[in-house]
């Protein structure tokens, strides 16, 4: 950060908290300081957001046809990984109540 005054770079006065000049006394509030460089990480982030979603919004234009056959893979791949998983609770349901009537029937007493 730089002297609004003289344009020297400012020093840093931590007992203070703020920013000083060493050439012409210029003094600076930290709050002020820190307010400034969040905008600034907010506004780059932003920009920088912003130029992401239009690098995918172009990229999506130019492999339409690639993305659309990638969507179509990974849907196949959910369906099939979400009947794997009905298979498994249904194997594991199965299997609890083969045990459970096998409970039953070794102590009758338990039902
Ligand atoms: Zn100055």
């Amino acid at each position: 950060m730089k002297c609004s005054n003289c344009g020297a770079n400012l020093k840093v006065d931590d007992s203070r908290m703020l920013k000083y000049c060493p050439y012409c006394g210029q003094e600076v509030e930290m709050e002020e300081h820190a307010l400034d460089t969040m905008t600034g990480i907010i506004g780059t982030f932003g920009k920088s957001l912003l130029s992401q979603r239009a690098e995918q919004k172009r990229y999506e234009r130019e492999h339409a046809h690639e993305i659309a056959q990638e969507k179509r893979k990974t849907a196949l791949a959910e369906k099939k990984s979400m009947m794997k998983m009905l298979f498994c609770m249904m194997g594991a349901m199965m299997g609890l109540a083969l045990i459970m009537m096998f409970v039953t029937r070794l102590f009758p007493g338990v039902s």
